[in-house]
């Protein structure tokens, strides 16, 4: 029988990140195991890329402190490019409160030094972008290290470079069952085959809650659907354009080839798998563009390159990292709740650490482990997009 140090199930951005992360702390007899014929097609290939520092919670600003400098780096790091765009998060504020929340959200950020976040005044904000309806907009928050990767490059430079480190990947391999013998997993069976392992990563994404259970774990993370809608190339974008977020409904837009990519999010979503496209969300997108970019009445849109794909909910809108209570040997690196690619590179050093030392220096990891729930010490991340 194949045997693993290390099994990976999920072999999107984040099970690559960890095969890297560890290869490259000695740990070689990595089988990262894929139920697709290539790898990609879960949320990873469906993301908008936007990376960010400015989160509200302590956990998610520590972990793109890790993660952003390591996209700056990346292809001096793994060899491979990743496409990371520093163009920086706007965050566009029309009330008193949401000025407020950005204030003390900065102040954390900044007591974490992170010290490059700005506020900006309505002026700077219409200098950046000048296409703006920007009368009502009282002021902005702006960190000019955020900005956007390309997810499928970052997935494959991780990959390539695991594989380089002596990392092994199975497709179309679904993990279809976990052995757990004497309450620790012992092996695992997939589609391609059995392994004998001591240790599972779940890397499941959206479907991780059912690999959790097939291992008799409880892990709470519910698939949501989130719709993005790309533009025909449009003049008069201004350079290096920032992921710019009008807080008043969410509508937020970045720079795609010549046109846009947008993202609205629906608040009345119901948690689903379906990713399919609702067929009113490019005019539902489009009248929330217009108003706050009245120009953007002369975009072209061809709803059917519109796309959907699934957010990988937890109950705080906060990842969950670290070994699972019920069974040694099972380790989560789930719930992202949409920030799975910006934080993928702190997730393979965590995990890589949790598993190789017991013991990470990177973030707070029991605070982050599922038993959080269980024991009331949820996080509540609510600066989620
Ligand atoms: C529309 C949209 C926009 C987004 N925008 C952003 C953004 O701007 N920034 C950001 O950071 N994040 C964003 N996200 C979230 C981000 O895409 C995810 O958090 C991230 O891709 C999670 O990576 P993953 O590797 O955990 O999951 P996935 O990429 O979904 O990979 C999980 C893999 O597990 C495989 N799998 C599932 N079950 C099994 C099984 N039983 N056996 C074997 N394999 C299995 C799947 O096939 C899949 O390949 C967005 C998501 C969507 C949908």
């Amino acid at each position: 029988m194949k045997t693993a140090d290390v099994v990976i199930a999920g072999a999107g951005i984040v099970g690559s990140s960890i095969a890297w992360h560890l290869t490259q702390a000695g740990c070689r007899n990595v089988l990262l195991l894929e139920r697709e014929s290539s790898q990609g097609k879960g949320s990873t290939g469906k993301s908008m890329g936007g990376v960010r520092a400015q989160f509200a919670t302590e956990h998610n600003i520590r972990m793109s402190m890790y993660s952003i400098p390591f996209y700056s780096r990346f292809e001096e790091i793994t060899g491979h490019p990743c496409g990371y765009k520093p163009h920086g998060y706007l965050f566009m504020a029309t009330t008193h409160k949401h000025l407020d929340y950005l204030r003390a959200n900065r102040r954390l950020q900044n007591s974490l030094g992170l010290t490059n976040v700005e506020e900006w005044k309505r002026e700077e904000i219409v200098a950046r972008v000048p296409l703006l309806k920007a009368d009502d907009i009282l002021g902005g928050s702006y960190c000019p290290t955020d900005g956007f990767v390309d997810p499928w490059l970052v997935m494959e430079g991780f990959s390539q470079g695991a594989f380089a480190g002596g990392a092994e990947i199975w497709r179309n391999a679904e993990v279809t069952g976990v052995d757990v013998v004497s309450g620790r997993v012992s092996g695992v069976r997939s589609t391609a085959g059995a392994i004998s392992a001591p240790t599972l990563v779940n890397a499941c994404g959206a479907w991780a809650t059912r690999v959790a259970a097939m291992a008799g774990a409880a892990l709470p993370v519910t698939p949501l659907r989130r719709m993005l809608c790309p533009t025909e190339p449009f003049p008069g974008i201004p350079d290096r354009c920032p992921m710019t977020i009008d807080m008043s409904d969410g509508f937020h837009f970045r720079p795609e080839g010549r046109g846009l990519l947008m993202a609205w999010n629906d608040p009345s979503e119901t948690p689903s798998d379906k990713p399919v496209v609702d067929p009113t969300f490019v005019e539902r997108i489009l009248t929330r563009a217009v108003e706050r970019v009245p120009s953007f009445i002369n975009l072209e849109v061809d709803p059917r390159k519109a796309w959907a794909g699934l957010y990988e909910m937890s109950p705080d809108h906060h990842c969950i990292l670290g070994p699972a209570p019920e069974v040694e040997g099972l380790f989560y690196a789930n719930g992202f709740s949409g920030h799975g690619v910006m934080h993928s590179p702190s997730t393979g050093k965590i995990l890589t650490d949790l598993i190789t030392k017991g013991a990470t220096d990177l973030v707070d990891a029991p605070a982050l482990s599922v038993r959080r729930f269980a024991e009331g010490r949820a996080i509540d991340e609510t600066a989620v997009l």
